[in-house]
This record gives C-alpha cells, structure tokens and sequence, in this order.
C-alpha cells in the first residue's frame, strides 16, 4: 500500500510538513499543505507535478512525509 495514493493534500495537517527531494541534484525543500495550490490532488499526483527549482535542474522530486516529533527536534536544535 502507497500512502501517497490515498492522502489529498486537503487530509493534511495544516502543520504537517513535506520534504521534496530532488532525484537528480539532492536539493531539500519543505512545503506544506498550504502551499499547495490544488487541494483535491492525491500525493502521488502532486509528486509526479513537483519539480526541483534549483537552477538548470528541474528534475523530478521525491515527496516524503516529515515526522512531526522528528521535526520538533530539529527545529529545537537551530533554535
Ligand atoms: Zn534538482
């Protein structure tokens, strides 16, 4: 079974963060469910749409779940 098949963006937590990567440079970004423009779009759909946005790159990206207490943590720390 793929999460990404049966979550809308619109079941997101409002804080509940995504991390992209990109498959071919490894750049990291967080988006959030608000960021999100379409919020009828399964994750999947929303994965296959991403692209990375560093410049000349514009690979396709890997959409992950970021856990909340890992999160928590991480933000803690460069605090
Ligand atoms: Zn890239």
């Amino acid at each position: 079974m793929n999460w990404k098949t049966r979550i809308r963006v619109s079941d997101l937590a409002p804080t509940q963060k995504l991390e992209i990567i990109c498959r071919q440079c490894g750049r990291l970004a967080y988006i959030t469910g608000l960021d999100v423009k379409d919020q009828s779009l399964y994750l999947d759909e929303l994965e296959r749409r991403l692209r990375c946005k560093a410049r000349g790159c514009r690979g396709h990206a890997r959409l992950a779940m970021v856990r909340l207490d890992e999160l928590t943590g991480f933000v803690g720390g460069l605090a």
